[in-house]
């Protein structure tokens, strides 16, 4: 019982530090934490997800310069509900151990002396974790910690990218879409169609019934000083239509560069098909 609570835990402050961090700090410049906030926030990722930053928000950034359309590393639109969630581990690393994809979508996040001596080497972070676990509580609570912290962290990932692009509701023009139920779970990730029409916003939330553990944090931070929110005016996009070319503000990548050819030069099945986005299922719900 004991390992399954701390797995639980682990997975949690995972969820904010993947949310907050490397999703809207990184990723997103949403906000931009405070040096030591952040110099936290390094340790945490190494240690609780053996995540690269900058891979993964290159994956993150290639992901919405083609989301739902031929170049989303992880669209269930194109590979099915069940492959993108359950599969998602595979399907990121394939993309983020692309250099050329790394180099393209993170080229502002260039590794420092820290990152080449610890933070680059996940497994370091992870082993240390569990090594404290291990001689604090002993191999039996650490071998459960381990086991549900890898399951539920990884559910909850795939979850994010598969749930949140197949159902829920989608009350702005994308094809993600909104699970309230999820957000509690993963740090307000749920609230994805949210997302998608405002991915400069700091917060998912964008009704006071729509909770955000993320945001919760990032408020409590920038009430503190710790952190500074890019602007707090929430516009999403809600104009029917094909996606532009992506901005540098979502990818990376600057304006008037294309981020692949096929952004501007195809527009996708979805788009093939005629009918709007909107249109498609927005109101499919879980079971
Ligand atoms: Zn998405
Ligand atoms: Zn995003």
């Amino acid at each position: 019982m004991t390992g399954a609570l701390v797995g639980i835990f682990l997975s949690e402050v995972g969820f904010l530090v993947t949310s907050v961090y490397m999703h809207r700090a990184l990723a997103h410049r949403a906000v931009r934490l405070s040096g030591p906030v952040t110099a936290i926030c390094r340790i945490l990722v190494w240690m609780l997800t053996g995540i690269c930053p900058r891979e993964w928000v290159a994956v993150h950034r290639k992901h919405h310069a083609f989301s739902d359309r031929d170049g989303d590393p992880h669209s269930p639109v194109l590979l099915g509900y069940w492959r993108v969630q359950w599969g998602n581990p595979v399907l990121y690393r394939r993309v983020a151990t692309d250099d050329a994809v790394v180099a393209r979508y993170a080229r502002d996040l260039q590794p420092d002396r820290f990152d080449r001596l610890f933070f680059d080497r996940g497994w370091l972070g992870l082993v240390l974790t569990f090594g404290i676990i291990f001689a604090f509580a002993g191999w039996q609570v650490m071998v459960v910690a381990a086991a549900v912290h890898s399951f539920v962290y990884l559910a909850g990932s795939g979850a994010i990218n598969a749930i949140g692009h197949h159902w829920g509701r989608r009350p702005y023009d994308n094809l993600a879409t909104n699970n309230r139920w999820l957000a509690l779970l993963v740090a307000g990730e749920g609230l994805h169609n949210n997302h998608h029409a405002a991915p400069t916003s700091a917060s998912f939330s964008f009704q006071r019934d729509q909770i955000d553990p993320g945001w919760l944090l990032i408020s409590l931070l920038a009430h503190t000083h710790l952190a500074t929110v890019r602007h707090r005016e929430i516009r999403p996009r809600t104009s029917p239509g094909v996606p532009g070319p992506p901005d540098a503000e979502t990818t990376g990548v600057p304006p008037g560069e294309p981020s692949e050819p096929a952004v501007v030069q195809t527009l996708g099945p979805l788009a093939a098909s005629g009918s709007s986005p909107s249109n498609r299922s927005s109101e499919h719900r879980l079971p």
